[in-house]
């Protein structure tokens, strides 16, 4: 067994560089924390698998994947409709246009929508345009909380 002695700590971590890259390893900076990690043959991935600095539940690699994910999600047309709706009905309700229920129900409804819309592609096609108008959408939420009242 090999026992090295390090007079400075930095040695110590170039010592660990030059031994990762005589094995083929390569330096990879992650595009989530900025730190330095080695990567193996012909593999460069863009994060690290330390604790992601913007979200302690998730390593950077998983936090990458979720923007990635979130990034795609924003180009569909199913989303860009449901952002502009649900952005629409929390101005009114910081207008005080809607009460704090029918806002709450209405970004149920169009969560509901969306969802659906992604599920069933003739829907998305067909049906989901006409739901999301601003005033459907409050008219289901409303007939919600009134059944709501009823029960
Ligand atoms: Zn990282």
């Amino acid at each position: 067994m090999n026992r090295y002695f390090f007079d400075h700590v930095i040695s110590f971590y170039i010592f660990d560089l030059m031994n990762g890259l005589q094995h083929g390893h390569a330096p990879s900076r992650c595009c989530g924390c900025g730190t330095y990690f080695l990567t193996t043959n012909g593999h460069m991935p863009k994060y690290c698998d330390g604790i992601a600095p913007q979200d302690p539940r998730m390593t950077c690699r998983q936090y990458g994947a979720m923007m990635r994910q979130k990034e795609q999600n924003k180009q569909h047309p199913v989303y860009r409709l449901f952002t502009t709706r649900t952005n629409t009905i929390r101005k009114h309700h910081q207008r005080g246009k809607i009460s704090d229920e029918l806002r709450n129900e209405a970004l149920y409804v169009a969560e509901s929508l969306r969802d659906k819309a992604l599920m069933d592609n003739d829907y998305a096609a067909s049906g989901y345009a006409h739901d999301m108008e601003q005033e459907a959408i409050y008219a289901q939420a409303r007939a919600r909380l009134a059944r709501e009242d009823g029960s």
